[in-house]
């Protein structure tokens, strides 16, 4: 059976035409009842990266979850949200984001991710286990929820790469660290994590998205207008990428996802259901201003990438030194001198989680000397 991916117009959050496009969306997919059986318990993922209010779009739209709790309700499940920011108080971020309105509304309990469960991969994965929230875990049903925003370190935030929300808090950054400054590794262990997970269905909020320095306040907001659905999350992402104009190769995890034999990347393959994608493609959408580089003989590559790649960069005029950049960069290379940011790039990784977690979009990326001689473009 061909892998099957639903695109739904949907202009504004507005309810009634979220809810319409949702339910339209999974219609196509099948109906609500084919992802979920009366009595299921069902953890709704979206993204919900910082306690930004839904305008934004940093996070999932509340009006999104609302729209597939409320389908999950009449199907007889039993929803509940949950999610797992590397830093910051969840119950200041529920309230900031929507979330704990839309909770009550639906009835569904607000989960923060705490306890860890240790997953064992197959043998020929890369990684032997994969850690993942044990409420992840125990769920009878999970749907992913998230949001189409450009992310500075690998180019997209969407389907697979939201479920990095299923590493249990300050976990994060050490899998950052582990991972160190190697994308196509850390691309490999988002796909692990994915393959780990399975969700049921996946309900893209593309309706307001983020472009250029995503995923985090640094992004512009970019109207695209779009529900996407399906099960398989390395097809959505596929065809997101399309509609967006991006080479699918470019996205790291669909890369990651074609070595590993995981999903569907042939769009020969992926039937379309809903809007046909030439009516709906994007002109003009702004990747971030990140290069990188992947040549050379393999003991200097890390050194030629030194050289290549993007550094992060601080704003000093937005910039108020709440210091959430320093508590979650992974090396702890940051630091404050005489009242403004000090960066180690010896020991950077190149992660840009600190332009991630950034409230103020402060952190830039700079340009290195070489990247800019080259000219290079790959996006
Ligand atoms: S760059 Fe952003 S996260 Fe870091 S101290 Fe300044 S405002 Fe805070
Ligand atoms: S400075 Fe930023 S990019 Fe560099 S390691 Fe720290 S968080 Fe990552």
């Amino acid at each position: 059976m061909a892998t099957e991916v639903s695109i739904v117009r949907s202009y504004s959050y507005s309810y009634d035409e979220v809810y319409g496009s949702v339910r339209r969306s999974i219609e196509l997919l099948g109906g609500m009842e084919r992802f979920v059986k009366k009595g299921d318990k069902v953890l709704l993922k979206p993204n919900l990266l910082s306690a930004k209010s839904p305008e934004r779009a940093i996070t999932t739209h509340p009006v999104v979850v609302k729209a597939v709790g409320n389908l999950v309700r009449e199907t007889g499940g039993i929803p509940f949200i949950g999610d797992s920011p590397a830093i910051g108080n969840w119950g200041y971020l529920t309230r900031k984001t929507g979330m704990e309105e839309v909770a009550k509304e639906i009835g569904a309990e607000l989960v923060p991710f705490s306890e860890s469960v240790r997953m064992r991969n197959d043998n020929d994965d890369i990684f032997k286990y994969i850690e993942i929230a044990k409420v992840v875990q125990d769920a009878d049903v999970v749907i992913n929820l998230p949001k189409i925003k450009t992310h500075t370190q690998m180019l997209l935030t969407l389907s697979v790469k939201n479920l990095f929300g299923c590493v249990v808090g300050k976990r994060k950054p050490q899998l950052h660290m582990e991972v160190g400054r190697d994308r196509e590794y850390f691309a490999r262990m988002l796909v692990e994590i994915y393959k780990a997970i399975m969700p049921s269905l996946t309900i893209v909020d593309g309706i307001i998205g983020i472009e250029g320095n995503g995923p985090g306040a640094g992004g512009t907001l970019k109207e695209i207008g779009l529900i996407i659905g399906g099960r398989d999350c390395i097809a959505i992402d596929v065809i997101i990428c399309k509609i967006l104009g991006v080479k699918k190769e470019n996205l790291y995890t669909t890369t990651a996802a074609i070595k590993m034999g995981i999903g569907e990347t042939d769009m020969e393959r992926i039937k379309i259901l809903g809007e046909d994608i030439e009516g709906v493609r994007v002109k003009g959408f702004m990747t971030p201003a990140i290069k990188d580089v992947e040549f050379g003989p393999r003991f200097l590559r890390r050194y030629i990438k030194d050289l290549f790649t993007s550094r992060p960069i601080e704003e000093k005029e937005r910039c108020n030194l709440c210091r959430l950049c320093m508590e979650i960069c992974p090396p702890q290379v940051i630091k404050v001198i005489d009242g403004k940011l000090s960066f180690n790039y010896d020991k950077c990784i190149r992660c840009y989680c600190c332009i991630e977690v950034c409230p103020e979009g402060a952190m830039g990326v700079k340009e290195t000397f070489m990247s800019r001689l080259t000219h290079q473009r790959l996006y």
